[in-house]
């Protein structure tokens, strides 16, 4: 007999177990999302090439130098390619910066949370030493702000091995030469997918580099709530200078080439506890080769260091050739630029012929070499009222050729 009350019900309690089972299931998806994952693969482009730059890591290894103390500031050019399929992943200019910022920290130890690290391993922190900046030049020798936006089809994601990204006319960025700049493309990417940084000799030169989510990218806008710190990016470019996770190729027999970080069973996620332990010892929990969220992580070691500068040594040393960190300066003759009245009384103007020479630094100098000014070319003349006393000063104006030009004026009011 049909009893509609009991049918009723049983419809109803089948709706809420449906609706708590979606709910569930809506729940583990998001959770996946915001779980960060990092394509490292073990096949190599070149393998005999990567076989070369290991045995020449060891060498470098041996030797007891800093590579700082020996070259001085060690600049990175990077260009950042937005590759957006809709504008809200068309980032800012800032999130960007904030991502360069991020770079810069955590490869210098300036980071401020090593009460991450257990007190076994403070003693392994290991800097760096490498400045990562925007390029100010592009390929063709033109200024640049090193960033580059390229509308993509609107369903387009980064997933695991495609190819995609690094070709204009399939709807990525082509690269700019990958010997000479670090290439990151930033751009959405299917579920869970974080990241992929090449290792030397990884990938086809056009296809080297980098490739970050937008929801793991920079420090700020689209970047997800627990992955805000760029340490994605910060993980991704030491795989990008050869550094393998913590866990080399899974399980306790692999190891990742690095003799004082302990053999670690697999990645840790989330926030780990510092006194975690794997294979018989203790592991770095704060490594930034584990997944774990942003501001559990804390650390490289000094041997993960060390593999990074022998492999920008031995396999990127094309980084360190252009001057593309330093900024954009034109060349300038003694001609273009203008310096009147000479003498000059109560103020003088600065005029370059061509506005395109706009922009350029220039500082004043007494006669004793002090600096009373600075400032920059403006394309039209500008009156310039200096509250200096009398006498002869020197305005110096920095050049795309290896010299300032100098050009003196004398004030007489
Ligand atoms: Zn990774």
């Amino acid at each position: 007999m049909f009893e509609p009350r009991t049918y009723l019900y049983t419809y109803l309690q089948k709706r809420f177990v449906f609706f708590f089972l979606s709910l569930f299931l809506i729940g583990q998806l998001m959770a996946q999302t915001i779980e960060r994952k990092c394509v490292e693969t073990t096949t190599y482009y070149d393998k005999g090439a990567h076989d070369a730059l290991e045995i020449a890591t060891e060498n470098y290894l041996k030797q007891s130098h800093s590579l700082a103390a020996s070259r001085g500031k060690i600049n990175i050019p990077v260009v950042v390619h937005i590759v957006y399929p809709t504008e809200a992943e068309n980032i800012s200019d800032a999130q960007v910066f904030s991502q360069i910022d991020a770079l810069n920290r955590d490869f210098n130890l300036e980071n401020t949370n090593l009460d991450r690290v257990h007190p076994d391993f403070k003693n392994r922190i290991g800097k760096v030493g490498f400045n990562f900046c925007l390029a100010t030049i592009d390929p063709t020798g033109q200024p640049t702000t090193g960033i580059t936006r390229t509308p993509t089809n609107d369903d387009f994601e980064y997933s695991r091995g495609a190819t995609w990204i690094y070709h204009t006319p399939e709807g990525g960025k082509t690269a700019w030469n990958t010997t000479q700049y670090l290439n990151i493309w930033v751009t959405k990417t299917g579920l869970g997918i974080a990241g992929f940084g090449s290792k030397p000799n990884q990938n086809p030169l056009e296809q080297d580099g980098i490739i970050l989510s937008v929801d793991y990218f920079g420090q700020e806008g689209t970047a997800l709530p627990n992955y805000r710190l760029g340490r994605v990016g910060t993980h991704e470019v030491a795989h990008y200078f050869n550094v393998f996770h913590n866990w080399g190729l899974g399980e306790c027999g692999h190891d990742d080439f690095v003799a004082d970080t302990p053999i670690q069973s697999t990645s840790y996620n989330g926030c780990p506890n510092i006194d975690e332990s794997s294979c018989d010892s203790r592991d770095i929990t704060a490594n930034f080769m584990n997944n774990s969220q942003d501001a559990c992580l804390a650390m490289f070691t000094k041997g993960q260091a060390m593999r990074m500068q022998a492999a920008l040594i031995h396999a990127r040393s094309g980084l360190l050739n252009g001057n593309s960190c330093e900024p954009y300066l034109p060349t300038v003759s003694r001609e273009e630029i203008k310096v009147y009245p000479n003498p000059a009384s109560y103020y003088y103007c600065i005029e370059v012929g061509d506005a395109s020479l706009a922009q350029i630094p220039y500082f004043v100098y007494d006669s004793k070499g002090a600096k009373v000014e600075e400032g920059v070319v403006t394309p039209n003349s500008i009156q310039h009222f200096p509250t200096y006393r009398n006498g002869v000063y020197f305005i110096q104006f920095l050049n795309g050729e290896e010299a300032p030009l100098v050009k003196k004026i004398v004030i007489n009011n």
